[in-house]
């Protein structure tokens, strides 16, 4: 639809507020030449409700007379007919239809007032004149939402999520969607009513005062002032008010040379002001925050969420302290979880696979610097024999305390490590023949003089021990060969009576024993 279709159609239907019966003659009043100021009283004082309402305005903090006004026609001749006027069209408007249409008239009003109160201060500052003037062209600037919005209520909730908080998307979502913006509509109503260019204009032009190209400066500053006003109520509504307060800033000081400093008592106490003159128009509003306190609010919110981002960043932390415990704890178990794979359950010692990955590593360490390497076999002498007298459970235990005397006897990078039921097997590197003999006997006597306790009884116990050392010149020799020397020695201990260390010694002929 074009935009003027929407206004016709806007201006037929009933979506209009009704303007009170005092305001219309009042305009068409003013709009005249020969009006006078008791005219004008003449008219308002015959609504007697009216000129109450209006009495208790002009004499509230909205204009701090110092005396008190009692007269319309006192306050006709002391504010002026601007002044009468426009306080006779804020209470035309002022009053929060109990419509069921859905639209929130409270909420509205509430704010097109903190509008206007903002705008009228503003203007004091700039052009004390233009004050009166500004004041309902503030509360009126937004009109056309009013209108807009209860005549397509569907398609301006549409508009109402297309904005979502950001004013600037307003006029473009209106356009879009419903062909005409609030702007356009506000002004085009205020036009039908017979209200003056200075009312009508800034209405016009205040989504964008740039746009209005007339040549009274007056129009402009009205179309910027109410522009601004409505920029600063967006502090209420806004995610980032600070922004909003000092894009105003800026603003005010770009267009009327007005620095921060004159703002401060505006900015700390309009709020104030638009709670009062509420309730001199008998808006029952929500009391409004100080624009101060929105911003500590936003700070307090700010502050909040760096507290929990940082309380965030703590727990993320104390999740990887706990993850580098875990991890450590991990490895740990898994150490152990090796280490048990590699022992043999029943006596703590080496298996008999580690033995053989040892045994192979250490032959080819030894090859390379040419090392001597010992490997000495041992064996529980008639252990077969002491079971059967005690039982097995009593031979486990004794096969513990047997491995932990030989461990006791041994240095640290030495093997221990069962082969295999009552033999065992040690490693002894960089060891020669003769060191590897003496080990094999100490651990000799340390069994046969070790007294085996077990169930209160005490027992004596020997093994036999086979060596074979490798050394540089028969570096040749394989691992398998190495195991089967020990052995063959050991063969020799037990045959030669037990409790004996045999090294082995390779025949003249076959040096490997083949
Ligand atoms: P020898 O002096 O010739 O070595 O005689 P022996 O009886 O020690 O040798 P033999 O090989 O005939 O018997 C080995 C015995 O060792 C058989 C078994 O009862 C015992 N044995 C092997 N492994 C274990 C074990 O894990 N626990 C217990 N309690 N006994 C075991
Ligand atoms: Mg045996
Ligand atoms: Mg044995």
């Amino acid at each position: 639809m074009k935009k003027e279709a929407v206004l016709q159609a806007v201006l037929a239907g009933n979506a209009l507020p009704t303007l009170s019966p005092v305001a219309s003659r009042l305009i068409s009043l003013t709009a005249r030449e020969d009006t006078t100021i008791s005219d004008i009283a003449e008219l308002v004082s015959k609504d007697i409700s009216l000129s109450a309402k209006i009495l208790k305005v002009v004499n509230s903090v909205l204009y701090s007379f110092p005396q008190s006004i009692v007269t319309i026609q006192q306050a006709a001749s002391i504010l002026g007919t601007n002044a009468v006027r426009s306080l006779v069209l804020s209470f035309s408007f002022l009053q929060p239809s109990k419509g069921n249409d859905g639209f929130d008239y409270l909420n509205f009003w509430s704010q097109s007032l903190g509008e206007a109160v903002a705008a009228r201060r503003l203007m004091e500052a700039i052009d004390k004149n233009a004050a009166e003037e500004v004041f309902v062209a503030g509360l009126l600037q937004n009109l056309g939402i009013l209108i807009l919005a209860r005549a397509y209520p569907e398609l301006y909730r549409q508009v109402e999520q297309v904005v979502a908080g950001e004013e600037q998307k307003r006029c473009r979502a209106e356009m879009d969607l419903i062909g005409a913006d609030h702007a356009y509509i506000g002004g085009e109503v205020a036009r039908n009513w017979g209200f003056p260019d200075a009312l009508v204009l800034p209405i016009f032009f205040h989504a964008d005062p740039n746009r209005y190209d007339g040549r009274d400066p007056q129009i402009r500053r009205l179309c910027q002032v109410v522009n601004l006003a409505g920029l600063l109520s967006q502090v209420y509504h806004s995610k980032t008010p600070e922004a909003i307060v000092n894009e105003f800033k800026v603003q005010v000081r770009q267009q009327f040379g007005l620095e921060e400093r004159y703002l401060k008592d505006f900015l700390e106490n309009v709020h104030a002001e638009v709670n009062q003159v509420a309730e001199s128009f008998e808006l029952n509003i929500d009391e409004k925050k100080s624009i101060t306190e929105i911003l500590q609010i936003a700070n307090a919110e700010l502050s909040v969420l760096n507290l929990s981002y940082e309380e965030m960043n703590r727990s993320l932390v104390e999740k990887t302290v706990k993850l580098e415990l875990l991890t450590a704890e991990l490895e740990r178990k898994n150490r152990q979880l090796e280490q048990l794979a590699n022992v043999d359950g029943l006596t703590g010692a080496y298996n008999h696979r580690y033995f053989q990955d040892f045994l192979d590593r250490e032959l080819k360490r030894s090859r390379k610097r040419s090392h001597s390497l010992a490997l000495v076999l041992a064996d529980i002498d008639n252990f077969k024999a002491f079971n059967d007298a005690y039982g097995h459970l009593v031979g486990d235990k004794v096969l513990r305390q047997f491995c932990d005397g030989c461990r006791g006897e041994l240095r640290e990078y030495d093997l221990f490590a069962r082969y295999g039921g009552e033999e065992f097997a040690i490693v002894l590197p960089e060891t020669s023949a003769e060191e590897a003999e003496a080990v094999a006997e100490k651990l000799r006597l340390a069994v046969a003089r070790r007294r085996f306790e077990h169930n209160l009884e005490v027992s004596n116990l020997t093994a036999s021990f086979g060596v074979f050392v490798l050394s540089p010149e028969n570096a040749e020799v394989t691992k398998n060969d190495m195991i089967d020397f020990a052995d063959q020695a050991l063969f020799q201990a037990k045959k030669k009576g037990r409790n004996q260390v045999v090294v082995y010694s390779p025949k003249k002929k076959n040096w490997f024993g083949r």
